[in-house]
């Protein structure tokens, strides 16, 4: 099991196809609406993601989690779900020039993807280990019909993780 150990250790190269866009819509439009938001103090690594920075918070890092709404369209699929991000000025939007790489907040973790086409209906999803992210985003683009853009969310909890277009 060695080399399977290694190939998830790997870093995974974000393809200059697909266009990573951490936090699609405006957050401070999210903070500002009456949705209910708490503070959390990080007590375990590894269990509060930031979705600006894409970093998991650290130990005694403060962390707001708040109900966020990614989408850029009307659509029957739109809802609303939690995240977490680092209460400023702590960190800053995570960018992703041309061979970045897969964040391991989303590597690591479980993921449920969902494609949507132009008019913000859904055509693929899927739920998938965190480092086939890249390979599986880029098979849905070949393959379904007028995929535009993915949303990915942590498969258990059901948190926002990222939205990807194609470039
Ligand atoms: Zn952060």
């Amino acid at each position: 099991m060695s080399s399977t150990q290694h190939e998830t250790r790997a870093s995974i190269t974000i393809p200059s196809t697909l266009h990573y866009r951490p936090l699609p819509a405006p957050l401070a439009q999210a903070i500002k609406h009456d949705a209910p938001s708490v503070i959390r103090i990080v007590d375990t690594p590894g269990s509060y993601p930031c979705r600006r920075c894409l970093q998991d918070g650290q130990v005694g890092d403060r962390m707001r989690l708040l109900s966020y709404d990614p989408w850029l369209g009307a659509s029957p699929y739109r809802q609303p779900g939690p995240i977490f991000v680092h209460e400023e000025p702590i960190c800053r939007k995570a960018e992703f020039p041309v061979h970045s790489t897969l964040p391991e907040q989303q590597r690591k973790r479980e993921l449920s993807i969902r494609a949507f086409d132009r008019e913000h209906m859904m055509v693929a999803f899927d739920t998938i280990q965190g480092e086939k992210l890249v390979s599986r985003v880029e098979e849905i683009f070949e393959q379904a019909g007028g995929a535009e853009y993915v949303h990915v969310h942590y498969a258990g909890p059901g948190c926002f993780a990222v939205r990807i277009d194609r470039a």
